[in-house]
């Protein structure tokens, strides 16, 4: 497999001259199996870029978006993917409802004036809308996908995408749990046994890292991630690599690095083995 990122950014766009190097767009992912089928994860304003290369391209007809959940950074790039305006496509939406959003409202709130200037009539492609649940597995073309409830908002997804024998999961917008000042290995082991043997011994872990270890105390409870508790979750669930994501929008480029060294430090002073980056929009990993 092959996986590129077309956001990484957490909560709120943030272009500009200080997020040229991890990028600004918030998350929208581009996964191509080793036979070329293409699975999307998620709908940020990243995914704006990729729907105009997916109509440059001529991609195939039938585009597939798992969406973890309805927050805004996950799918507010909706109205502005290109090919929802072309009849030459077949877009399957897959979304798990919750208590106060049908799945369908994805596109229906959406496209309401008081958010956009014309109804969803104006959409050519054909949009099917297909509901998700905690614990599925099921089957979109060689992709093999599993769900899972996350520490996040009610539900909220993760998703284990297997292809060729690799193994992706994409826990992105979750807290791991942990009690006392520093992240400890055996009590994140003890507190997410949940979402560790989910992961368990995948290729590749694509995990929230919402915000460096010094401001999570201010944020516990927010449902999301931090450098240290990120490392150490994959640690636990001996993933072969892990790319850390979904950033701050106060964090620059400069403070990116920082943290990226801050947590070699501590990958290397706890003798930590996890083998780590950040991961940079428009980059592609090979899985
Ligand atoms: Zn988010
Ligand atoms: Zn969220």
């Amino acid at each position: 497999m092959k996986l590129i990122f077309w956001g990484t950014r957490g909560s709120i766009a943030k272009p500009g001259k200080g997020t040229i190097k991890y990028g600004g767009n918030t998350p929208a992912l581009e996964i191509t199996s080793g036979s070329g089928n293409k699975l999307y994860l998620d709908a940020g304003t990243g995914i704006h870029a990729l729907g105009n290369k997916i109509i440059k391209n001529n991609s195939p007809r039938e585009i597939n978006i798992l969406i973890t959940h309805s927050h805004w950074d996950h799918i507010q790039g909706l109205p502005f993917f290109k090919p929802m305006y072309s009849k030459n496509f077949k877009i399957n939406i897959y979304v798990s409802p919750n208590n106060s959003f049908n799945p369908e409202d994805i596109i229906n709130r959406q496209f309401t004036s008081q958010f956009f200037p014309v109804d969803k009539d104006v959409l050519q492609a054909e949009i099917e809308i297909i509901k998700l649940n905690e614990s599925m597995n099921f089957q979109i073309n060689d992709f093999q996908i599993e769900t899972v409830p996350v520490h996040h908002s009610k539900n909220t997804l993760g998703f284990k995408i297997q292809n060729d024998n690799k193994k992706l999961a994409y826990l992105t917008d979750n807290e791991i749990f942990y009690e006392g000042e520093l992240p400890r290995l055996n009590d994140i082991e003890e507190k997410n046994k949940d979402l560790i043997n989910f992961t368990k011994g995948v290729d590749l872990l694509v995990h929230d890292c919402m915000f460096a270890f010094n401001d999570y105390a201010q944020k516990i409870g927010w449902g999301h991630s931090n450098n240290l508790s990120a490392v150490l979750f994959a640690r636990a669930a001996s993933v072969k690599k892990l790319l850390l994501f979904h950033f701050n929008p106060e964090y620059n480029d400069n403070r990116l690095d920082e943290i990226c060294a801050d947590t070699r430090n501590f990958v290397k002073e706890n003798s930590i083995d996890v083998d780590f980056e950040l991961a940079i929009e428009e980059n592609a990993y090979d899985i």
